[in-house]
């Protein structure tokens, strides 16, 4: 595990079920939630079922395996939400410059209506 894993992150807790959640689908290495606070009619969230902080943790630390499941539990819920043809967004944020509020790895997976445009840089 990265020596930098808070083992207390609130997905962690969920993973263990300390909190609950509504649950969407899952594989051996990969679990699927509701966003607790939702930015689009289709707000799930994905994460690897093992302790990795970010995006660059997981390519860099997970087995092959762990990925494959990982984003075939992503393309699963791609077919299962309907939004194959419709589209979608996924949002993965990273570290302090990417506002990264909870420090296990997910992704966003976003739709069921036109999400604007991509980013505003306001700065
Ligand atoms: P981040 O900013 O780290 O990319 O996104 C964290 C996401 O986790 C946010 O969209 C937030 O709404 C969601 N979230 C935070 N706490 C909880 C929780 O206890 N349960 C669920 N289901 N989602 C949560």
């Amino acid at each position: 595990m990265n020596k930098n894993y808070d083992q207390n992150n609130i997905f962690a807790k969920i993973l263990n079920s300390e909190i609950s959640c509504t649950k969407i689908d899952e594989n051996d290495n990969a679990f699927a939630f509701l966003d607790i606070n939702p930015q689009s009619h289709i707000h799930i969230l994905i994460i690897p079922k093992k302790p990795y902080i970010n995006i660059y943790d997981f390519n860099k630390n997970a087995s092959a395996k762990e990925i494959l499941d990982f984003w075939k539990l992503v393309n699963n819920l791609i077919e299962k939400q309907n939004i194959t043809e419709k589209g979608f967004r996924i949002i993965t944020n990273s570290g302090k410059d990417g506002n990264q509020d909870v420090m296990h790895f997910h992704i966003h997976l976003l739709g069921g209506k036109n999400l604007g445009r991509m980013i505003t840089l306001n700065s």
